[in-house]
């Protein structure tokens, strides 16, 4: 049975990474008027409250978006994703974060197309509510790495893949990799961007090595960090893994991550890295 609530972890650190990325995806698929399809295998509920309940049990938001909430620095690209969750706030004050799904209909335009898998059956009924009806989106109560693959390639043969499981079994690194390798194997063209959190180094290693023993051509890597490598309990860090990358993304987050590492690091501990995993 499934026990993780996102909503503990809303706008913390690793979804500022995540929707950062994703935001930046999302903003070159729309730079020609071709549709393109979305699919999120691992939607969560769609949307958070950050003043009530789950979000401030651990007030992750903490160290996120809160501490960029209200700075006029931010590179050009960070200022961008930091527009969007505004678009989800009416006032100055920040109560609501969106989850993947919305960022992605924020960005949807009418010829676009949106697939969304979630398995929770409370977080599936939220996220039905939180998408609202829209013929352009379909949520499905179902397992989002086994199920997407009827869809593949879809029709538009242009879009975006997101990966965002919760962990929560360690055998999820292993069956991730091998989802991954046959998705790439029917739709070969499309852009994939897989989340891994950093709680032991060595599974990362691994999912890393899996991804380049499989031949897959075209991955880069991008993590930020708050804190060193430790054997103590919790997420240090977290990293999107991108197959055929926008080709402006790496210099994005070149930009983007030091100045994230730096805000978000505990007392000067942040890091970040950005690495080839293959090459084109
Ligand atoms: N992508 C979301 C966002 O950005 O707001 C957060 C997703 S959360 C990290 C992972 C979600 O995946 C959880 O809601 C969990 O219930 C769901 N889940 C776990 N295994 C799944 C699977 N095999 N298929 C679909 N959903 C799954």
């Amino acid at each position: 049975m499934l026990s993780y609530r996102h909503a503990f972890h809303a706008g913390n650190f690793a979804d500022v990474l995540k929707h950062l990325i994703l935001i930046r995806i999302l903003e070159h698929l729309r730079k020609k008027n071709k549709p393109f399809c979305c699919i999120d295998t691992h939607a969560g509920p769609g949307q958070y409250a950050l003043d009530k309940d789950y979000a401030l049990k651990n007030r992750e938001f903490e160290n996120g978006i809160s501490k960029l909430w209200q700075r006029g620095d931010l590179p050009d690209c960070v200022a961008g994703y930091l527009n969007i969750i505004k678009q989800f706030n009416n006032s100055e004050r920040l109560t609501r974060y969106p989850g993947s799904p919305l960022i992605i209909k924020q960005l949807l335009r009418t010829q676009d197309r949106l697939f969304l898998y979630e398995l929770h059956s409370t977080e599936i009924k939220l996220l039905t509510a939180a998408i609202n009806k829209d013929r352009r989106i379909k949520a499905f109560h179902a397992d989002g790495l086994h199920s997407c693959m009827g869809l593949l390639p879809p029709i538009e043969r242009r879009g975006l893949v997101l990966i965002d499981p919760s962990y929560e079994i360690k055998s999820d690194y292993a069956q991730v990799t091998e989802a991954l390798i046959k998705m790439h194997k029917r739709f070969a063209g499309g852009i994939y961007a897989l989340w891994y959190p950093v709680v032991e180094r060595s599974r990362i290693r691994k999912l890393e090595r899996g991804i380049q023993a499989s031949g897959i051509k075209n991955v880069q890597l991008f993590e930020l960090g708050i804190k060193a490598d430790t054997g103590a309990y919790g997420m240090s860090a977290s990293g999107m893994i991108v197959i055929n990358p926008p080709w402006t993304l790496a210099s994005d987050m070149q930009q983007a991550l030091p100045v994230l590492a730096d805000i978000l690091g505990n007392n000067g501990e942040g890091f970040y890295r950005i690495q080839e995993l293959a090459g084109e």
